[in-house]
């Protein structure tokens, strides 16, 4: 991971994931970059200049930024930025909303500053464009979920009972264990509320979700009982992991 303050000039694509106001005219802004993960920038002027940021460093938004490190401190020196998608569609939607600053929120706690994650850069870009073509959130929630978790270290295991050690083949319940971050057979373990049970569907879903590259037919193919079901099992996952670290998911639920 490159150092902030050796980079070179240049020209990325970026999804802006916030900003905030500095001094009189100056914005802070993060954003995700295929090849350097989370920077945070200052544009000077941007609050007041027509020119060099044209409706571009509004969060969400897809850009083409260009940046260099002549910056202060740890924050790069944000030149001009160009708006590829605005994703206008998405941000009329409350629901769709929720989940795009959800998806943010969980990119920042999985990938700090400095840490390179193009699949995440893509997974963030591709969630967005589901949400902005009327994808339902519920379920690119799910897919959202499944992907960044695997990304960020926190995949679930689906090979094989974490109590026995039986190879699971896709048939048959299973039974999720948040704290094994797996699955295990009926013969070791009884579904209950924190242990939740899983069709054989649903965690065929779950598997391919950590591994899809987010189109909207991967999320086409998931079934209301498999959303059911994998809702549930998936917020007791992602509390267990990063639960602490997340804001969002209470106003999402
Ligand atoms: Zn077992």
């Amino acid at each position: 991971m490159p150092a902030t303050g050796t980079m070179p000039e240049r020209v990325s694509e970026a999804i802006i994931m916030r900003h905030r106001e500095m001094g009189e005219s100056d914005l802070v802004v993060s954003f995700f970059t295929p090849t350097g993960g989370v920077i945070k920038g200052v544009a000077k002027g941007a609050r007041r200049s027509k020119v060099r940021f044209v409706n571009c460093l509004d969060h969400f938004c897809l850009v083409n930024l260009e940046f260099n490190t002549r910056g202060k401190g740890d924050l790069c020196f944000i030149e001009s930025g160009r708006l590829i998608e605005p994703y206008s569609k998405m941000r009329r939607d409350f629901s769709a909303v929720s989940v795009a600053s959800y998806a943010v929120e969980l990119a920042e706690v999985l990938f700090p500053v400095g840490v390179v994650a193009t699949e995440m850069f893509e997974l963030l870009r591709n969630v967005f464009l589901l949400l902005e073509e009327g994808g339902d959130p519920r379920r690119v929630r799910i897919l959202l979920e499944a992907r960044a978790m695997a990304l960020g270290g926190y995949g679930v295991d689906f090979s094989r009972c974490c109590r026995c050690g039986r190879l699971y083949a896709g048939q048959g319940q299973a039974v999720f264990l948040k704290d094994n971050g797996g699955i295990a057979c009926l013969a070791c373990e009884k579904a209950c509320t924190q242990s939740p049970g899983l069709s054989p569907s649903s965690v065929g879903a779950w598997r391919r979700f950590q591994t899809c590259q987010g189109s909207a037919n991967e999320i086409l193919l998931i079934a209301e009982s498999e959303v059911a079901e994998l809702k549930p099992a998936m917020k007791l996952h992602m509390d267990y992991c990063v639960g602490k670290k997340m804001k969002s998911t209470p106003f999402l639920d």
